[in-house]
C-alpha cells in the first residue's frame, strides 16, 4: 500500500501563478511514491486583503472594497494564466475566478449599504481566499495530467460548531465524513485538493478556523484518514531556535517534540495555531515543515519526544503581544486573592500565558495577550479590588515575555540558573518567572526595550 500524506501549502508557497506551478510539480512529483491530500491557503496576503474588504464594507465605504476586489481578482486571473497550462482548464478556472469575484462584489455591496459586517459575514469574505487559491491549484495540476478533484472545506466534510471567525470542528462528525468523502476519492486513485481555513456548520454556512487556519485543515484530514505525515510546506526551512531578525546565530530545528511545538506555537512560532498539533499528537503523525523555496533541506519534524534532538533547549522566543497585571491586596474577605482573579478571567474566556503569586498571597501576576488587556482591567477594578482593602492593580503594558523551551530540561539542575545569569550579566531586570510543572519552559517577563537583549543572551548562553 502506498503512504498516505497531506500536503499544505501556506500563501507565501502559493504567492504567484510561477509559484503555484511549481508547487504543483512538487505534487506530480511526489505522486510517483505516495497519495496525497493537497491543502491550499490562500495566495499570498489574499486574506489580509479580503479583511480589509470586510472593514471598509463596515465603515459603508463599497467604493475601496469594490477596489480591492478587483485587484485581487486581476492577481488570480494572472496566476491563473501563469499556473493552468491547459486551454479548456484555464476556461473553467477562469469564469470559477469571475463568479466568485463578482458575487464577492454583491457581498461586499450589500455590506456597505447596512453599514455591517457580522462575524458570520466576515467569514463569508474571507472564505474567498482559499476557493480562488484552491481552485487556480486544481486547474494547475489538473493540466498536469492529474485526476484533482476540487473541494470546499464543507464538502469535504469539515463541520464546526458557529463561533465565526474561530470555528471549532464537530468531532467525531467531521472525522467520520472526511473518512467518507474524502477517503472514497482516495480509494478511486484521484487526488484531494481542499480549501484550507474555511468550513461550514451544520446548515452549511461558512464558517472558517481563525488565522492561519489552513494547517489545522491538513491535521484534521490526516488525523480522520490515519495519514502517517503533513507536510505544512511554507517559505522557510523550518522551525527556529530563534527568530533570525533577533539573533543572527539562530538555527533551524530539525526534530522537535508535539509539546515543544506546542509551546512554541503559544509565542507565535511559524503562526502556528496550537490546536493544528493536536490531532497529530494524538495519532503520532509525523508533521514536517518544508520550504517550496529550498525543497531539499529536511526541514523541522514535529515527532515523538522519544525521537527528539538532543541539547537541554530548544528555542528562545519572545512576544511582546502581552502585558502583566498586577493585583496586590493584604486582605481579603472570605476568599483566595488568586481564586478571585481566575474567576474573573475564567468569566471573560481569557487564558494567561503566565501566572505568578507570591508565598504571602499578598500579590499575584498574570500575564494576558495584549489585546484583551481592555476587557480584563475592568473586570479586575470591579470583582476584585472593589473587595480588597487597599487593593491595587498595576497595568503593564510595555512588557515582554521569553520563553525558554525544551524537553531536554526536564530533570536537569541549573537551567534556570544560567538562563537568568545570563540576563542579569546583561544588566536586565527580570519583572517576573513562571516555570511550568512540566518543565518545558522556563518564561520570563522583562521590559519590551530589553526583549531582544534578553533573547540574545539566552540564546548564547545554550544554543550558540
Ligand atoms: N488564509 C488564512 C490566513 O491567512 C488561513 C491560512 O493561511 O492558514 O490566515
Ligand atoms: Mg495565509
Amino acid at each position: 500500500m502506498r503512504e498516505l500524506q497531506v500536503w499544505k501549502f501556506g500563501g507565501t508557497s502559493l504567492g504567484n501563478g510561477v509559484l503555484m506551478r511549481s508547487a504543483a510539480e512538487l505534487v506530480v512529483e511526489a505522486l510517483g511514491t505516495r497519495d496525497l491530500i493537497v491543502v491550499c491557503s490562500a495566495m499570498g496576503d489574499t486574506t489580509d486583503h479580503l479583511m480589509a474588504v470586510a472593514d471598509a464594507a463596515s465603515r459603508g465605504d463599497s467604493q475601496t472594497a469594490i477596489e480591492t476586489i478587483r485587484r485581487l481578482r486581476e492577481a488570480h486571473v494572472r496566476a491563473c494564466r501563469e499556473a493552468v497550462g491547459d486551454v479548456e482548464v484555464r476556461k473553467e478556472v477562469e469564469s470559477f475566478v469571475a463568479e466568485r469575484t463578482e458575487e464577492l462584489e454583491k457581498v461586499a455591496t450589500s455590506a456597505s449599504l447596512l453599514r455591517e459586517v457580522t462575524d458570520r459575514t466576515r467569514d463569508l469574505i474571507a472564505s474567498f481566499g482559499e476557493r480562488l487559491s484552491t481552485k487556480i491549484f486544481w486547474g494547475a495540476l489538473k493540466s498536469m495530467g492529474v485526476d484533482a478533484v476540487y473541494l470546499e472545506g464543507g464538502e469535504a466534510g469539515i463541520v464546526t460548531d458557529d463561533s465565526f471567525g474561530s470555528a471549532n470542528p464537530l468531532m467525531p462528525l467531521t472525522a467520520q465524513l472526511l473518512r467518507e468523502r474524502v477517503g472514497r476519492l482516495i480509494a478511486e486513485g484521484k487526488v484531494p485538493v481542499v480549501t484550507g481555513y474555511i468550513a461550514a456548520n451544520k446548515e452549511g454556512v461558512t464558517t472558517t478556523l481563525g488565522r492561519g487556519g489552513s494547517d489545522y485543515t491538513a491535521t484534521l484530514i490526516a488525523y480522520s484518514l490515519d495519514a502517517k505525515e503533513v507536510w505544512l510546506w511554507t517559505d522557510v526551512d523550518g522551525m527556529m531556535s530563534a527568530d533570525p531578525r533577533v539573533v543572527g546565530t539562530a538555527r533551524v530545528l530539525r526534530r522537535i517534540s508535539y509539546d515543544e511545538a506546542v509551546e512554541m506555537a503559544y509565542f507565535g512560532a511559524k503562526g502556528l495555531q496550537i490546536r493544528t498539533i493536536l490531532p497529530a499528537k494524538e495519532k503520532g503523525i509525523l508533521i514536517r515543515i518544508k520550504n517550496t523555496f529550498n525543497p531539499e533541506a529536511e526541514g523541522t519534524v514535529i515527532c515523538d519526544s522519544t525521537e527528539r534532538e538532543p541539547g537541554v533547549t530548544k528555542a528562545v522566543l519572545f512576544t511582546k503581544n502581552v502585558s502583566m497585571l498586577t493585583v496586590k491586596g493584604d486582605v481579603l474577605k472570605g476568599g483566595v486573592l488568586s481564586a478571585r482573579v481566575l474567576a474573573v478571567l475564567e468569566k471573560l474566556k481569557v487564558v494567561p500565558l503566565m501566572i505568578s503569586q507570591s508565598v504571602s498571597s499578598a500579590s499575584i501576576s498574570v500575564v494576558l495577550p495584549k489585546p484583551v488587556t481592555d476587557l480584563v482591567v475592568p473586570g479586575l477594578e470591579r470583582e476584585v479590588i472593589g473587595e480588597l482593602g487597599g487593593g491595587e492593580l498595576e497595568v503593564e503594558r510595555d512588557v515582554a515575555a521569553i520563553a525558554v523551551i525544551g524537553e531536554g530540561m526536564k530533570g536537569t539542575p541549573g537551567v534556570a540558573s544560567r538562563v537568568f545569569t545570563a540576563v542579569a550579566k546583561r544588566g536586565i531586570n527580570v519583572r517576573m518567572i513562571a516555570q511550568g510543572s512540566s518543565e518545558l519552559n522556563i518564561s520570563f517577563v522583562v521590559k519590551e526595550r530589553d526583549a531582544e537583549e534578553a533573547v540574545r543572551a539566552v540564546h548564547e548562553a545554550f544554543i550558540g
